[in-house]
């Protein structure tokens, strides 16, 4: 029988295909298989419009057999078929779709399930096998016809005995090479995970004879071999099930089948879009943060599906970075994929999706924040680091999206407040928004720079994570309101009346001057502070940088010598100040004790290292002696 050549472009085409369209081998199977789900809906088509072709669902289905012994991998389905015709344009001819013709033919519009459409997918078969042989018997007809192939050089085509209607593709799996292992193909176990990754959610059941050891019945204690026909795929996406008819049970079982987390996840979002992109949705947010999590291991995404089946584990380009914690997938058919189903060939319909799901993950955060306030605060102390980290990341581009969605420990309140509530219930005179960072909560509320400001009854927003003022500083106002530090050098608190009399006096004028010479190159200032009560002394800070944000730079790699402008505060009503004031009139050596004995001091309270700590604990101990 004389050998048929692939047309000339087939045969390049045909190599490239084998060697490099796909970028991993196992989709061969989901190649197949899509094929042979496109092969019985045509004939669940052609039923709607033909009176004597009656379509029961249960006589339609897939079936994957491997045999070790000969090699072979079969996948038969009950499909339409093909006749000789069809066999060598489908097969004979890269590139041609008789799926995207069956499609154009019934004017097939949206909603179809058919998913051939670039009439290459067949070829990926020559990845995994040397020989591929397919027997085919359309509907219809009772002759049956064997189409074989060794990949490039050709094919041959000639009559065959086939009993029922459909195809089998008999593939005969390569035998391993050093570098390869084609075995894999012929395994149960494997093949069962390739099946479930892609094909879980094809409409007919794919079936495979599932062979295992049972305890026996009659015999304690002794085992028996069984095999028996098990279907291996899901069927019905729950994606496509009406809300309804589906539990929140229904939607964790989904979650853990899927291994998104191993937690039970707080929330779920179901979307079943028909706007301008259609799409299929299943959104969930996490209750727990993943170990890897903050580091570059932690790969964000949604598993994308086009018609049911997965074109890519992990589409990065459907979550911004600071929804990166959001598990879940999309089902659309509107993607317009790659030859190879693996990528999108441009984003347009993708950045839709993407948009609107980034719309629906806020307003969704925004309702629990609302209704479900000890629900959200779970999720945000699993990922409210992360939401802060977005506000601070791309220049502030995202604030306005996420500073509605941020939390921070209130003062007043001794629990999480957002600023919303915060700038809600400030008083009349009070000008700005306050916060003071520092390492934990209490740490915090022993700061002498918080006392001016509580003093007055303005609440406080207290910063612990190290990200948190530059986030805020990214934000620069809230509802108009600017954030201040209680550090920082102008409160835009008035002194009360009380302490007016106090006005620096010029002999004090020289005192500071004399310590602030004293403290040359480490502080910029040294005044009378306006905002100690009991405290004698602290630091505050002029300019843009903060103490906490001199000691979160100074703590990253490769840091560069950032410092803070200090300015060292000292508390008029204090004790200490006479003390100063004695020192400054009668002995210089013991002012310049006093003076970097308080600069100390002040470092301490901030969490900042001393310079010499052997100089101080003498400087005590001069003191004590
Ligand atoms: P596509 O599925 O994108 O059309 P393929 O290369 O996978 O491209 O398949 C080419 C064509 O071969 C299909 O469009 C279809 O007409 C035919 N075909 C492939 N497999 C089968 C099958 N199992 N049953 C019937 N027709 C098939
Ligand atoms: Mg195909």
């Amino acid at each position: 029988m004389a050998k048929k050549q692939f047309q000339a472009e087939s045969k390049r085409l045909l190599e490239m295909m084998i060697n490099s369209i796909y970028t991993q081998r196992e989709i061969f199977l989901r190649e197949l298989i899509s094929n042979s789900s496109d092969a019985i809906d045509k004939i669940y088509y052609r039923a709607l419009s033909d009176d004597q072709l009656v379509f029961n669902k249960e006589d339609y289905y897939i079936k994957v057999t491997a045999d070790k012994e000969s090699r072979t991998l079969t996948i038969s389905d009950t499909g339409i078929g093909m006749t000789q015709e069809e066999l060598e344009n489908n097969l004979g001819v890269i590139a041609k779709s008789g799926s995207l013709a069956f499609k154009k033919e019934n004017e097939l519009k949206d909603g179809h399930n058919i998913i051939g459409q670039f009439g290459v997918g067949f070829y990926s078969a020559f990845m995994v096998a040397d020989v591929v042989t397919v027997i085919s018997k359309p509907l219809g007809s009772d002759e049956a016809f064997k189409w074989e192939s060794e990949g490039a050089d050709g094919y041959t085509i000639e009559k065959a005995e086939k009993a029922t209607v459909g195809t089998d593709i008999i593939m005969k799996i390569k035998d391993n090479t050093e570098d390869d292992n084609y075995d894999e193909f012929l395994e149960e176990y494997r093949l069962r995970a390739i099946i479930k990754k892609y094909s879980d959610f094809i409409r007919y059941p794919i079936k495979m004879d599932v062979k295992g050891q049972r305890p026996k019945e009659d015999a304690e204690g002794e085992f028996e071999e069984y095999q028996e026909e098990q279907t291996i795929n899901s069927m019905v996406p729950i994606w496509r099930k009406n809300k309804s008819e589906l539990t929140d049970e229904d939607y964790h079982n989904f979650y853990m089948e899927k291994r998104y987390g191993f937690d039970k996840p707080l929330k779920h979002v179901h979307i079943s879009a028909d706007g301008a992109v259609v799409y299929n949705a299943i959104l969930f947010i996490p209750e727990h943060t993943p170990f890897d999590y903050y580091s570059k291991e932690y790969e964000k995404g949604l598993e994308l599906y086009s018609n049911g089946v997965l074109i890519m584990d992990k589409c990065a380009d459907l979550l911004p970075d600071y929804f990166s914690f959001v598990k879940g997938m999309v089902d659309s058919e509107d993607l317009s994929l790659n030859i190879s189903r693996e990528m999108l060939q441009h984003d347009r319909q993708l950045k839709l999706i993407a948009k609107n799901i980034k719309s629906k993950i806020k307003s969704q955060l925004q309702s629990m924040l609302k209704d479900e306030r000890e629900q959200y605060e779970k999720f945000y102390g699993s990922f409210g680091r992360q939401l802060k980290y977005g506000v601070y990341s791309d220049y502030g581009a995202n604030k306005d999206v996420l500073q509605d969605l941020l939390l921070f420990h209130s003062s007043k309140e001794k629990k999480l407040v957002s600023l919303d509530e915060y700038v809600s219930r400030m008083p009349e005179d009070q000008k700005y928004i306050y916060y003071a960072a520092g390492d934990s909560i209490e740490r915090i509320e022993k700061l002498p720079q918080t006392e001016g400001v509580l003093d007055k009854g303005y609440e406080i927003l207290y910063f612990t994570d190290d990200i948190d003022e530059f986030a805020i500083k990214m934000i620069m106002s809230y509802k108009e309101k600017e954030f201040r530090s209680v550090s920082s050098g102008d409160l835009g608190i008035e002194a009360d009346e009380k302490d007016k009399d106090n006005k620096v006096q010029d002999a004090d004028k020289e005192l500071f001057a004399a310590m602030k010479e004293l403290l040359s190159g480490k502080v910029k200032d040294v005044k009378a502070s306006k905002r100690l009560k009991s405290h004698p002394v602290c630091l505050s800070t002029e300019g843009e940088l903060s103490i906490e944000m001199e000691k979160v730079l100074s703590a990253m790699p490769n840091s560069q010598e950032v410092k803070a402008d200090k300015v060292l505060e000292i508390n008029v009503n204090h004790e200490v100040f006479q003390a100063l004031k004695n020192a400054q009139a009668s002995d210089k050596e013991k002012l310049a004790l006093y003076t970097s004995l308080l600069f100390n001091q002040a470092l301490l309270i901030e969490g900042l290292p001393l310079q010499d700590p052997v100089e101080f604990t003498n400087d005590i101990c001069k003191i004590m002696a």
